[in-house]
């Protein structure tokens, strides 16, 4: 399978840095072909402007999804955009790997989200859900968090992880037509001891070892929160 694994964390040495890493080789020990946007290391700039264009449809005011479309009528985005719109159009599956931040996506995935999902390429003209550009792929979202899991429960202090987390589910990835699995959540590493989080990564690692195999989420299930 073609698997893309879209990653940001300041630090390499992070735990998130070690569950990209785990991601990566067993993929790879598993036959996958996996290609990695490792968003710090790239200093992939989350500003969206101009600068995500070659184009210019009008100069006077700046509309990005106007500029979006004509981008994708004439081959006009940035290279930058272009190589991630390749990756995105690539992949059969694609891991976002991030801690959560803000009850969200740390800024510069979020900014990836802004620059990289442009209309047209990626969405509108009645393609969104399931008539979506990119049905037929599968998302799996993985995160870490600084609270403990029953901080996240329904009646929890922070409330349900699935209710934070479906703006990204159902605003972001099947809105573009992904279908989502069942996301991977590891709760408070920080609190673990060394034994432990090295247990999390083996439990990833074997999931991921069947993840092809794995049915996606029935957002009807949440969808009333
Ligand atoms: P780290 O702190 O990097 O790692 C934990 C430990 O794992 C470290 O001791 C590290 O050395 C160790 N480690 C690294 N590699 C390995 C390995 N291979 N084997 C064993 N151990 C290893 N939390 C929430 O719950 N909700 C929020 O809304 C939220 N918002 C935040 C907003 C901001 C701006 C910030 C800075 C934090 C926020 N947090 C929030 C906390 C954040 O989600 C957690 O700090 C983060 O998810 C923990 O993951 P990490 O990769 O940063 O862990």
């Amino acid at each position: 399978m073609n698997i893309l694994i879209v990653t940001w964390h300041p630090e390499p040495a992070s735990f998130n840095g070690a569950m990209f890493r785990t991601a990566c080789e067993t993929l790879q020990s598993h036959g996958h072909e996996v290609r990695i946007s490792n968003l710090r290391e790239m200093r992939f700039d989350p500003v969206s402007g101009r600068h995500n264009f070659s184009t210019v449809k009008d100069p006077l005011y700046f509309k990005q999804q106007v500029e979006e479309m004509h981008a994708t009528e004439n081959n006009g985005f940035a290279g930058d955009v272009e190589a991630e719109l390749e990756k995105l159009e690539w992949c059969e599956l694609m891991i976002w790997q991030f801690p959560l931040w803000w009850f969200g996506l740390p800024a510069v995935l979020k900014g990836w989200v802004d620059r990289v999902f442009v209309m047209g390429r990626v969405y509108g003209g009645g393609k969104i859900y399931e008539t979506g550009v990119f049905r037929g792929k599968k998302a799996l979202i993985s995160l870490t968090t600084g609270g403990p899991a029953e901080s996240y429960r329904k009646d929890g202090f922070n409330g349900d992880i699935m209710a934070i987390l479906r703006p990204i589910h159902r605003g972001m990835l099947q809105f573009v037509g992904f279908d989502v699995l069942t996301p991977h959540i590891v709760y408070g590493p920080v609190r673990m001891t060394d034994d432990e989080r090295r247990e999390e990564l083996a439990r990833y690692s074997r999931r991921l070892a069947g993840i092809t195999a794995e049915a996606v989420i029935d957002v009807g299930r949440y969808k009333a929160y």
